[in-house]
Formats: C-alpha cells, structure tokens, sequence
C-alpha cells in the first residue's frame, strides 16, 4: 500500500481571535502527510521549496515514513508563502497575501519509485500542476482524491474543470462548492458537481462537521465540539490525510469504508486546531487518536424508537 501526496510547503503567518504567528511551517501538503503518515507508510510527498525551508522538517517527516525524494528544493528561490486572518466565528477566514515564490515555476516530476501507487492525494495546489501529476502516473490509481480552494476557482477554472474530469472524490468546503456549482443548497451542489467527473464529493463544513455524497446517497460526520478552537489553518488538509489515510491502509474504497474514513478525517482535524499550525499533530500518539476515536462514537451513537410503531 502507498499514498503520493501532492501539495504546498510553505510558510504561512496566521491571525485568529487568539493570537498571531509569525511565519510558521503550514502547507497543504505538508498538514496531509504528517496526519496521513498515522495511518499508512510510506506517504510518497511531491512538493517544492526554497532555500528557506527547514531541512528539519523534511527531517522529521522522514521520521514519520514520509518519503521526501519527490520535493524539489530550490536553492536561489523563497518557499510558497500564505497569509490569513479568521473571523471571529473561526469558520470563516481572509486570505491577505499568497506568494507563489517557487509555486510559480514548479514542474513536478514523479520519481520512478512512487511509480504505481495505489492512492494519489492531490492536495490544495494549482489545478494544470495536479493535472500533470496525474498524467504523469503510468498506471491510475485505485483511488484520486482532489483537495482545491476558491483562490483556483478565482484564476484556473478552466484548468480545475479538466482536472476535475480526472478524479473520483472532490473535498471542498460548503462556500467553495457553491462557488463552483453555482448552487446554494449543498444536495444540489453535489449533485452538479458529481457531473462534473468526481463520484463522490465531501463538503466539509468547519465546526459544522463533513458531508458525504455518493450518487444518491449522503453520509454526515460531526465535528467534535471543542472548547477552544485556536487555529483551524490545515484542519481541511489534516481531514483529507485522515480520509485518504484510512482508505490507502485499509485498500478498501466501497461508500461504507468511505463514511469510516470521514469519521477518521473528522478526528485528525479536531487535533490540528487545537494549537497553531502543525505543532499539535507532531506530538498526538496512536493513543490519542483511538481515544478521541472513541470520543465520536460516543457522540453520535444513540438508540431511538420509532415513535410511531
Ligand atoms: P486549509 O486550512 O486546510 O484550507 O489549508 C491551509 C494551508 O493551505 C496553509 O498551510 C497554506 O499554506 C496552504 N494554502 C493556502 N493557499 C493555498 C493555495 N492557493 N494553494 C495551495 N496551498 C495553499
């Protein structure tokens, strides 16, 4: 079983209600391989970065089965760099600045050895560049999963529809479906958007939990009520690496694993917003995760009677 992920590394700087950083690690596809690599190893990462980029953390990585041959480093150039301020809610956020910096110019080029990899996770990234990923993959995967944003939408739509055409599971959130569906009721948007190519679509909803869609049938995972929310920044990311994770451990992609899986990717995420950045998702143990697995049983198993029997 392998998983390639593709994504950002970058720096991000972050202004929640509670704080602000300075620039700290983030990336779409750094967040998806620190959760993913819970679950399954090797996690194949494709990415670029700059000068700038600590060499620890692609250290540490390593650590956690994360194989690091497929991120470019390049030697005279910044790494992509993010900016964003949350509203008071946390669920909703600004983008101030992104600065493609190597983004700009990337080419991602698989190694041999990730070639036949049963799992691909293209992370949040420009769509042409998720394409060529894709189609630089010998044999399909079993299973695509696409992560993207309304900053695409925004510039390379027309790139993110050919995309779309070539993935089996889209990942976005409620605004960003409706952004690109044009439809404001989420059923009707996932309907659309399952005739766009991917045939199964999870809108995620912050701390309003995740929506599964699978021809006519919908699956709900609840987020855990938290009593601090401190940064969601990578909460959609660490999601997708606990979805994809599960699945590329378990090699099991029927609707049924599926709705498990978003469960999962649900668990992973109410870790990542518990501290800035990535800093919780390195210190959470395999006990952690089963205890808070356990947490979402417990909230949402009921018994009920039909009160009309
Ligand atoms: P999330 O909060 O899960 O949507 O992901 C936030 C992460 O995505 C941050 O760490 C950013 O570095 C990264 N990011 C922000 N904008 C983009 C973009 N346009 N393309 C790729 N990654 C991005």
């Amino acid at each position: 079983m392998s998983l390639i992920v593709v994504g950002t590394m970058a720096f991000d700087a972050i202004e929640t209600p509670f704080g602000k950083t300075d620039k700290i690690i983030g990336g779409s596809a750094t967040y998806v391989a620190y959760c993913a690599s819970n679950f399954v190893q090797p996690v194949q990462q494709v990415s670029i970065v700059g000068n700038d980029f600590p060499p620890e953390v692609l250290q540490d990585l390593e650590s956690r089965g994360v194989q690091t041959k497929g991120v470019e480093i390049i030697k005279d150039k910044k790494s992509f760099f993010w900016s964003g301020k949350y509203h008071l809610d946390m669920n909703t956020r600004d983008t101030l600045v992104t600065d493609l910096n190597v983004l700009a110019d990337f080419n991602p080029i698989i190694p041999e050895s990730y070639q036949g990899a049963e799992f691909l996770m293209l992370g949040n990234l420009m769509p042409k560049l998720q394409k060529q990923v894709i189609e630089q993959l010998r044999e399909r995967p079993k299973l695509i999963v696409l992560d993207t944003m309304n900053f695409w939408m925004e510039i390379a739509l027309q790139d993110l529809k050919e995309v779309l055409a070539m993935v089996d599971v889209l990942m976005v959130n409620d605004s960003e479906a409706r952004q690109l569906s044009h439809e404001h009721s989420l059923v009707k948007a996932a309907k659309k958007i399952m005739t766009m190519g991917p045939k199964y679509v999870i809108i995620k909803k912050g701390e309003h939990g995740a929506l599964l869609f699978h021809e006519d049938q919908i699956f709900y995972a609840p987020a855990l009520p938290l009593e601090d929310v401190f940064d969601p920044t990578g909460a959609g990311d660490t999601f997708a690496g606990g979805f994809i994770g599960h699945l590329a451990k378990t090699r099991d992609i029927s609707f049924d694993n599926m709705k498990t899986a978003i469960i999962i990717g649900s668990a992973m995420a109410s870790f990542c917003v518990e501290k800035f950045g990535t800093e919780r998702l390195r210190e959470i143990t395999k006990e952690d995760i089963d205890k808070r697995l356990t947490q979402f049983r417990e909230l949402v198993n009921f018994e009920i009677e039909l009160v009309t029997s």
